[in-house]
């Protein structure tokens, strides 16, 4: 078919529930040439008519459109390194099923058989409906689709062998699909240049530029957590020093309070912030490590000129429980001509685990739409 029926399916899958008459107007067609694409659709199974509630006005009743209960599906994957997720997405982002399962420190052989042995069985159910996958790691994800995920240890592994006849297959890195998702559903929506930032075990995130992140020649960029904005005496463990990631987590927190670097540097984080008092210790290394997060964010929003900052992970408790640290430092490092109206910086509206599978139904419909019609 042609651009227009891509584009079509893209406004029901934006908006589904859209008018007819909605959709002809953003299409910049006429309501004849609107129908015909509408019942070349339908024909398709791609879209369905219904009429709309009644809105009590008079005149004539309103179509409105909704993906095909029949129609195409994508399967959103999400693996991390403790368990994996796979929900079977509608156009118009609808979760029609979900399967889950865990794998703590297994190898990749074990958590391929488990996630692939997932997709056949949902073959088996959806039939030729499934069309496309999309899938979201704790690592870089090289163009061949390969993944590096070193503290899993997981190293150049097979990505596509999850669902080898897969008709179209994407993949990418979790905090850049969690950033994706937030610039199409979430707190970015509508953003020019957004950044989204998410403080696990390390600091990472994605600029999104008009709905699309930044990835880097090799598929390895967002790793904000190690430009030099922390303190130069701290060797990180990627090899360098100085490294803001150091600054802003769970061991940047342990060093304040004098304490051994913690095995799980998240859980730990997360119980030195819910034991901050006003005037405890705890709450003056929650502050530090908290001005550090707004010295940092400035820094970004200085080279990048963002319209705002989405935050993730441990970001979203740092920003609750220190808010006015992380404002003074993120305005005191702050460029005047970006001070009158500081671009906001707020917690993501996409929790940590819907943001990247989110992510990655979003990245999967992308790619998919355009060979439907
Ligand atoms: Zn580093």
């Amino acid at each position: 078919m042609t651009t227009r029926s891509t584009e079509l399916l893209r406004v029901v899958h934006h908006r589904p529930g859209v008018t007819r008459a909605d959709a002809a107007r953003l299409l910049g067609v006429g309501t004849g040439a609107a129908t015909e694409l509408v019942t070349k659709l339908s024909r398709a199974s791609l879209l369905v008519q219904a009429p709309a509630a009644p809105s009590g006005s008079r005149g004539r009743p309103t179509t409105v459109l909704l993906p095909h209960p029949e129609g195409p599906l994508v399967l959103a994957v999400a693996i991390t390194h403790e368990a994996w997720r796979i929900d079977v997405v509608e156009l118009g982002g609808a979760t029609a099923a979900t399967r889950s399962g865990r794998h703590a420190a297994t190898g990749w052989d074990e958590v391929r058989a488990a996630v692939a042995a997932a997709i056949a069985e949902i073959i088996s159910r959806y039939g030729d409906r499934p069309r496309a996958v999309g899938v979201s790691v704790p690592g870089t994800v090289s163009r061949t689709l390969r993944l590096d995920a070193s503290t899993a240890g997981w190293h150049d592994v097979d990505l596509t062998e999850l669902w080898p006849h897969a008709g179209v297959f994407v993949a990418g890195n979790d905090a850049t699909l969690a950033a994706t998702a937030e610039s199409h559903r979430g707190a970015a929506a509508n953003a020019s240049v957004a950044v989204h930032l998410r403080i696990e075990a390390g600091l990472g995130g994605a600029v999104v530029e008009n709905g699309r992140p930044v990835i880097g020649a090799r598929g390895a960029a967002g790793e904000f957590g190690h430009m030099p904005f922390g303190d130069p005496s701290i060797r990180c463990p990627c090899g360098a020093s100085g490294c803001w990631g150091t600054a802003v987590d769970g061991t940047a927190l342990a060093r304040f309070l004098g304490e051994p670097a913690p095995r799980d540097p998240v859980t730990y984080a997360r119980r030195v912030i819910a034991a901050a008092a006003p005037g405890s210790t705890e709450m003056i290394a929650v502050r530090s490590v908290a001005a550090a997060l707004g010295r940092g964010v400035a820094g970004l929003v200085n080279g990048l000129d963002a319209d705002l900052v989405t935050l993730g992970g441990l970001g979203v408790d740092l920003l609750a429980a220190a808010p006015d640290a992380i404002e003074e430092a993120y305005r005191d490092g702050l460029m005047l001509i970006h001070r009158d109206s500081p671009p906001p910086v707020l917690p993501a509206a996409l929790g940590d685990e819907e943001g990247p599978i989110a992510g990655a139904a979003e990245q999967a419909w992308t790619a998919l739409l355009p060979h439907l019609t």
